[in-house]
């Protein structure tokens, strides 16, 4: 089995990366320097702590200890004077390039691609090899300097989530620099641990007659002011100007910078103290949680095991007390880009400074329609009109309404009720129940509300087995029957998801959609789990070539970062409804969401502009080669992949607390039901995380994991 440690935050001892990012508002702002006597600082404090400098540029490898350019002969120098630590060199630098300049371009010169996800696990490796307390990690320039032509220093730092120290440049201008710094690292959710203000060597820049002074003092009061606003109650230390950096002079900024140093150490738990803190951080929450909170299919007083999340990044969840899980569920099958995606967060924050949320009725704004627009070019053809919702399962409860709105319109008035295979699954509110699976699904409880609908067998001709025509005799025979009385038939296409996330043959579909049309009722389309890639076709749909009247969409429609539903219906049914003056009765107070629609159109343009369908193959085969080996473990019932999703079904229902609990120690995400271990993981999933996932699986199902 893969070491559960490797490429997370947590040594093997369990000690998760500490330290501190030590960025700049600019290039040449006095970063370098400020890191060196933080350093010294640290170490005269007794922290066994390290500069460590990821990227290097300017400097040949073998050049490190003597190049004026290499910062760490910089710190190096730091430490003169100060008792050396055995085995802890002052510094480390983890890429090294000869071009003095941006990484991305000092690393092409050279033939090679920096990005952030393999510096992190330089970052990560070191940090299991070294004997270092915490790091002081120097970035290269400011915070959008490219490492490629995605991603900048700031993607990095979000995704080792470590405070960051700013250095800022204390010049004419200046100000503006560091302003925008602040915002940039407090918007990606990143904590500020302090500020130094750096005088420039030429602070008056060519302003003769100024009192540049004067003004420069202003710069440390308006900043104060802005961080008092912010809530940030962090160290501001203005640096004054050192002649010589000797020893002496050293010593002079380690002493200025000491209070910054002091709250940086506070994070750091002493010895002894390590993982009880984090410990009791995580135990605090989820105390305060049992005392406040209610959870999913959940008791309020028997309380079901938790886990304190502290962030997310890309493909992983870390937790409160530093452990990194690796995602294989996408929050519930919604976060396809993964997490905190650049783009969806660009999105999101520019359109909160527009606007980020006006009532729709009698209003209209352009994130609404740009992302209406973009699903009508990706659904199935003569689907024209686009009704938002919440949530999926109200998205649902519209194409229910629409369903019963357009019979009625065309006055099949007895046309109330809905034809819908056995162990579906539509959600959770009353319409939406009503067609879940009888059985599995809540109707025993809600029985005396829940309006009474048809049920068909399930599609039971497997995805990958020659269809049996045979499997439509029940709708045949029910809509035969009952077939006036049929508002709509809905159904999940291709996958039922929750109702026991199961694979059948798209000519089901097609037999199924001339059954309807010989019924003359309507088809929907439940596409909330399927739709947007994960099938490995933009919407199950596609597999079948059929086009419903309704469908429904949701989860991964704004790439799983807010809530947003989408119910869109032919034109016909539109017109229908709308005919003699009609009008669709159902208006959410927060309907297309100005925020969720902006990020739902980011989601779409990742979707439109990356690789998806390549993405989902590779996950696709990673599957089918990680699950194999549980097809014939005692227990298994069937093992199926299809797209991103696979799935090991047992014969009996599995210990769902148990089994999580082995997973999360294994360092992974999943959140198995009943029968069923499955995954859902986010498309930029890599193949090593998507080994780490089914050996998981593997690793419970022998260790019998599932039955304690
Ligand atoms: N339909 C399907 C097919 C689903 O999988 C789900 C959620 N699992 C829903 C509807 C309900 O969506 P939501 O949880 O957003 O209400």
């Amino acid at each position: 089995m893969t070491n559960s440690t490797e490429h997370s935050s947590l040594r093997p001892d369990g000690k998760p990366l500490l330290g501190v990012f030590v960025a700049g508002s600019g290039t040449d702002v006095g970063k370098t320097v400020c890191t060196g006597a933080l350093l010294r600082e640290l170490r005269q404090a007794g922290f066994a702590v390290q500069a460590v400098k990821p990227v290097q540029t300017g400097v040949l490898a073998a050049e490190i200890a003597s190049s004026p350019l290499s910062d760490a002969r910089v710190y190096g120098k730091a430490l003169e004077g100060v008792e050396s630590l055995v085995g802890l060199p002052a510094a480390a630098v983890l890429h090294c390039f000869g071009l003095p300049a941006s990484p991305h371009l000092a690393a092409a010169k050279e033939g090679k691609r920096l990005d952030c996800q393999n510096l992190r696990k330089d970052i990560l490796a070191h940090w299991n090899v070294v004997s270092a307390k915490a790091f002081l990690l120097e970035g290269a320039g400011g915070l959008h300097v490219p490492l490629n032509e995605d991603e900048d220093m700031l993607d990095l730092m979000s995704m080792l989530g470590l405070p960051v120290f700013l250095v800022g440049g204390n010049y004419l201008g200046g100000l503006n620099h560091i302003l925008l710094s602040v915002e940039a690292i407090l918007h990606r959710g990143l904590s500020l641990a302090g500020i130094a203000l750096v005088p420039a060597s030429d602070p008056a820049m060519g302003c003769p007659g100024v009192d540049v002074a004067g003004l420069l003092t202003d710069n440390a009061h308006i900043l104060q002011k802005k961080l008092e606003r912010l809530g940030c109650a962090i160290p501001l230390v203005e640096i004054s100007r050192v002649e010589k950096l000797d020893q002496a002079g050293w010593e002079k900024l380690a002493c200025q910078l000491r209070p910054a140093a002091k709250r940086i150490a506070s994070n750091w738990p002493t010895a002894g103290q390590e993982s009880s803190e984090q410990l009791s951080e995580e135990e605090s929450l989820v105390q305060r949680d049992r005392s406040s909170v209610w959870h999913p299919y959940a008791s309020a007083t028997n309380f079901p095991p938790l886990n304190a999340v502290k962030r997310t990044f890309s493909n992983r969840i870390v937790l409160a007390d530093g452990k990194e899980l690796v995602d294989g569920m996408s929050s519930w099958w919604a976060a396809i880009h993964g997490y905190n995606h650049p783009r969806l967060l660009d999105a999101l924050h520019a359109q909160a400074g527009r606007m980020p949320h006006v009532m729709f009725g009698g209003l209209t704004h352009e994130p609404a329609v740009a992302l209406a627009e973009k699903l009508l070019d990706i659904v199935p053809e003569g689907l024209e009109r686009v009704f938002f919702a919440d949530s999926g399962s109200v998205a649902v409860e519209v194409a229910l309404k629409m369903a019963l709105q357009y019979q009625q319109s065309r006055g099949e008035t007895q046309r109330t009720r809905f034809l819908t295979p056995r162990r579906g699954y539509h959600g959770d509110t009353i319409g939406a129940m009503s067609v879940c699976d009888p059985v599995t699904g809540m109707h025993s409880l809600f029985s005396a509300m829940l309006p009474e609908q048809l049920f068909m067998e399930r599609p039971s001709c497997r995805f990958d087995q020659p269809f049996d025509p045979a499997c439509l005799n029940d709708a045949r025979q029910i809509l035969a029957m009952h077939g006036k009385e049929i508002a709509a038939v809905i159904l999940e296409p291709i996958v039922q998801g929750a109702g026991g996330m199961w694979f059948y043959h798209p000519e089901y579909l097609r037999g199924l959609a001339q059954l309807c049309r010989e019924a003359d009722t309507l088809l929907i389309f439940d596409e909330i789990a399927t739709g947007f890639g994960r099938t490995g076709k933009m919407f199950a749909a596609e597999w079948a070539d059929v086009r419903p009247d309704i469908l429904c969409c949701g989860k991964a429609l704004t790439g799983g970062m807010l809530t947003l539903s989408a119910t869109i219906c032919s034109g016909h049914v539109a017109s229908g409804i709308c005919q003699d003056g009609g009008v669709f009765m159902h208006g959410p107070t927060f309907m297309a969401n100005a925020l969720a629609c902006a990020v739902a159109r980011a989601s779409l343009d990742v979707l439109a502009s990356g690789d998806w369908q390549q993405q989902v193959n590779s996950l696709e085969s990673a599957l089918r080669e990680g699950l194999a080996p549980c097809q014939n473990l005692p227990g298994v019932a069937d093992v199926r992949v299809l797209g991103a999703i696979g799935v090991v079904e047992m014969l009996e229902p599995v210990n769902t607390h148990s089994l999580q609990k082995f997973f999360v120690k294994q360092g992974v995400w999943l959140r198995p039901f009943n029968r069923l271990i499955y995954l859902m993981p986010p498309y930029v999933t890599p193949k090593e995380d998507m080994l780490r996932l089914c050996t998981a699986i593997e690793g419970a199902l022998r260790q019998g994991a599932h039955l304690s």
